[in-house]
């Protein structure tokens, strides 16, 4: 058999569209172009995919994110072939493998749980694949060998399961999925079962494997750190629907939409007053809105992020400290409003030793692009808003 890559040496994922950033960046990109066209999946009432479309770039890792229930493993079940969509199709590299069954596409999977054979040692467990392709002996263990180098296990190929760790038992299932030298890696959840520690050490090594074998990877987590940490770009999914792809920073720098702005990273929802001509007031501050301004003045929910609120402690303010969370640079303060809201404003440390509890401090938001929402109570913000009720506060 043709040698595998040799084991990655790359130190530092990196993140970026594909396949420019891949080209940029020298890596491989082997891998096939993935194509969700209108997917549509119901299980009887239960619409788990309505119509999604989805492009995973040839050696991208894309990772599916978003709430139980949004359809993420329908998603990757349906690519796999153990799930047949009512409509739509899916394509690799261009040619529509809906109809073919399961045992013929070339994917490697890797599900939450280990799904070794308990029987077989981890040589056998990653050669039963080409075992089934009718693959000889003495190919096949070599390829298991290998494989077991690769994933960081060079030595544990006669050990079964039960004497394996669930870290290393992922990292032979890893093995496993690659011995077919799939064209796609299906992840599902595959670091969920294990403890904080192995699942970061992990994360960094599929992301390396991946990165050098130039593998287009669909990678299932309900885990936004996981996602935005290891993917090239990041769908995040709600009711069987895209609302967003695009690379981490973007997802999280400007946010699509509102649930994507909720959904991902921590958000604020603080009420402002949309002032007629593009911009909303918060705590006194113009703030430019991006996206969609829902018609007319009156009161809306900003979107804010916490690094986008600045603080300062000040006898005359009207927002009072209930709480500063010390952690490292930065301390979290949570802040009550005058108004019954509440925030919460990150600040590099030295910037927080006076907001200690109780404290009354003054509000600025950061001028820069924010989200609004219709606020509960008045969902269609129309007819103006009350006389000065916008831009006429100095703080909250
Ligand atoms: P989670 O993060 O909780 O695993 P998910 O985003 O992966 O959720 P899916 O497992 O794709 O979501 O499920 C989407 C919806 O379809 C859910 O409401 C689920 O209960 C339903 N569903 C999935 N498979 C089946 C099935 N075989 N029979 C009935 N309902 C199903």
């Amino acid at each position: 058999m043709s040698a595998l890559p040799a084991p990655p040496t790359a130190t530092t994922p990196r993140s970026g569209p594909v396949p420019a950033a891949a080209a940029a960046e020298g890596r491989a990109t082997t891998g096939a172009r993935v194509e969700f066209r209108s997917l549509r999946r119901a299980f009887g009432p239960t619409v788990a995919l309505d119509g999604l479309d989805l492009t995973a770039e040839p050696g991208e890792l894309l990772a599916l994110l978003g709430p139980s229930g949004c359809g993420k493993t329908t998603a990757l079940r349906v690519l796999a072939g153990f799930e047949q969509p009512d409509s739509g199709e899916v394509l690799v590299d261009g040619e529509d493998i809906t109809p073919v069954p399961a045992n013929r596409r070339d994917a490697g999977m890797v599900f939450q749980s280990y799904s070794l054979f308990p029987h077989l040692n981890a040589r056998d467990n990653v050669a039963f694949g080409p075992r089934m392709r009718g693959v000889a002996p003495a190919e096949r263990h070599a390829t298991a060998d290998e494989l077991l180098e690769l994933v960081g296990l060079p030595t544990h190929g006669d050990r079964y399961p039960h004497q394996m760790s669930g870290g290393q038992q992922q990292r032979v299932a890893l093995a496993r999925a690659l011995a077919l030298r799939p064209r796609v890696l299906l992840l599902d959840e595959p670091l969920s079962a294990l403890d904080a520690k192995v699942r970061l050490t992990l994360r960094e090594e599929i992301r390396r494997l991946q990165l050098a074998l130039g593998i287009t990877t669909i990678f299932v987590t309900h885990d936004q750190e996981e996602a935005l940490s290891m993917a090239d770009r990041v769908a995040v999914l709600n009711a069987g629907r895209l609302e967003q792809c695009a690379p981490p920073a973007e997802l999280y720098e400007r946010p699509a939409t509102p649930f994507v702005a909720e959904f991902v990273g921590t958000m604020n929802r603080v009420p402002g007053q949309l002032t007629g001509d593009g911009s909303v007031v918060v705590a006194g501050a113009p703030l430019p809105v991006d996206g969609d301004v829902p018609a007319g003045r009156g009161g809306v929910d900003v979107l804010i992020r916490p690094e986008s609120i600045g603080v300062t402690a000040d006898p005359e303010g009207t927002a009072t400290v209930v709480s500063a969370s010390f952690l490292g640079s930065v301390t979290r303060v949570l802040l009550d409003l005058p108004d019954g809201a509440s925030v919460k404003a990150d600040l590099a440390s030295r910037d927080a030793t006076e907001l200690a509890p109780g404290v009354r401090a003054r509000v600025t938001p950061v001028r820069r692009p924010v989200l609004v929402v219709p606020a509960p109570e008045s969902a269609a913000p129309e007819g103006a808003a009350p006389e000065g009720a916008a831009g006429d506060k100095v703080d909250a």
